[in-house]
């Protein structure tokens, strides 16, 4: 029995998380669940799953009472108590922005096992997230539960130890892929929430709309697979079927295929290197008849360049374009700014902060913090 705490059980990868691992009584049991505000969704999550701790991350408000068997924390701060002190083997990382970097760092201290879905984490504090979690005689101590890793990762399975000469990278490309440039600067909320291929959290949505989703993808790649940005190349997949590839020096490329639903790499990454059912639907090509593939538009969707200068910048320039994104991300789907404004909001904090240090968790705060605020003042 696998024993796996859920920060953000109440997201979409949450609740997706605890619908796989109930299919699998015999194989996990949850030891702790996390929301920020939705109480009323962990209250009815921990009373069904019994965990041994939660925490609300939002404000403190009281505990129905037949729900005493579990301890909750409240405030900024249980995410990482969770993290740290929560029994079992695994914590699944799912909580959505940088907010999950702390926990993450906390709960590799104290040996537990990382299901990362939080590529934030990763594209914020990516060298000292991957020194914390070495490979071990145990195995991988950090999983990708992100689609395009989890299937780069299942191809290099197929590897055999051979390197890898390129990661073809798969992007569906959004809501606005066949958009002229004009119409998308003026894209109203409701336009960018309507993806085409896959149902997930508001902040994803928007990042994969403006396709920074992809920018943050390039980085967390470059980390998880130790790549040179220049072997890393976006393709362009409507149908996301092809959830990402590796291509070898002889030519050959390893694909990994599906249905396009996050229960398979959720699952994967909690039960590898076993295979178990996820009630995912069968793939059925003849059905799709067609897989296209094209090049990204670099001038209508600038966020993927950013995400390659940043690479070579190094430092902490990742992060500010991840706490810049975040900030332009928020004020968007408030209504505060028009969709084109994402991308100069990240633009500019890349240049005023791009070039600080990112050597410790204190460096990465400071950058963190400097370019909330620039993305802030442009608002
Ligand atoms: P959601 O917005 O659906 O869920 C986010 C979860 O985190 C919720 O449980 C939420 O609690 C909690 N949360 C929100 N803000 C904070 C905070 N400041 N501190 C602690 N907890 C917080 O997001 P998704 O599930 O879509 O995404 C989660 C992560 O997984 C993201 O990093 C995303 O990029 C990544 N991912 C998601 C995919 C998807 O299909 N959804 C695919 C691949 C990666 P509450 O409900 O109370 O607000
Ligand atoms: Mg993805």
């Amino acid at each position: 029995m696998r024993g796996i705490a859920i920060l953000g059980s109440t997201g979409s990868i949450g609740r997706q998380a605890i619908e796989v691992l109930s299919l699998h009584p015999d194989k996990f049991y949850v030891t702790a669940l996390t929301a920020h505000k939705n109480a009323d969704l962990l209250f009815e999550q921990v009373r069904a799953l019994r965990p041994r701790m939660a925490a609300l991350t939002g404000e403190e408000i009281p505990v129905p009472a037949d729900l005493s068997f579990c301890q909750f924390c409240f405030g900024p701060d249980s995410l990482e108590k969770v993290a740290r002190e929560c029994e079992g083997q695994d914590v699944l990382a799912a909580v959505v922005g940088v907010a999950g970097l702390k926990a993450v760092m906390a709960a590799r201290k104290a040996g537990k096992r990382i299901l990362l879905a939080n590529k934030e984490t990763l594209v914020a504090g990516g060298e000292m997230v991957m020194q914390a979690c070495p490979e071990t005689e145990d195995g991988p101590t950090l999983l990708p539960v992100d689609s395009e890793h989890s299937a780069i990762f299942q191809c290099l399975q197929g590897a055999d130890g051979n390197p890898y000469e390129k990661i073809l990278l798969t992007a569906s490309g959004g809501p606005f892929r066949t958009w002229e440039k004009e119409r998308i600067q003026k894209a109203t909320v409701a336009e960018a929430m309507g993806h085409p291929t896959w149902n997930m959290g508001a902040k994803i949505t928007i990042d994969s709309a403006s396709m920074f989703n992809k920018a943050l993808e390039i980085i967390e790649a470059k980390w998880l697979f130790a790549a040179r940005p220049e072997q890393i190349q976006v393709l362009i997949h409507p149908q996301s079927i092809v959830h990402s590839a590796i291509q070898f020096r002889d030519g050959a490329v390893i694909a990994q295929m599906g249905a396009p639903d996050m229960k398979v790499p959720i699952l994967y990454a909690m039960s590898y290197p076993e295979r178990l059912q996820t009630g995912a639907r069968e793939l059925d090509l003849p059905a799709l008849g067609m897989l296209t593939f094209e090049n990204p538009d670099l001038k209508k969707f600038p966020s993927i360049q950013m995400a390659y200068d940043a690479l070579k910048t190094g430092g902490a320039a990742a992060c500010v374009l991840n706490a810049a994104n975040e900030e332009a991300a928020g004020a968007f789907l408030k209504g505060e700014i028009p969709f084109g404004r994402i991308y100069e909001i990240v633009d500019f904090a890349l240049q005023k902060h791009g070039h600080l240090p990112a050597r410790n968790l204190s460096d990465i705060d400071y950058a963190d913090a400097l370019a909330r605020e620039t993305a802030r003042k442009m608002l």
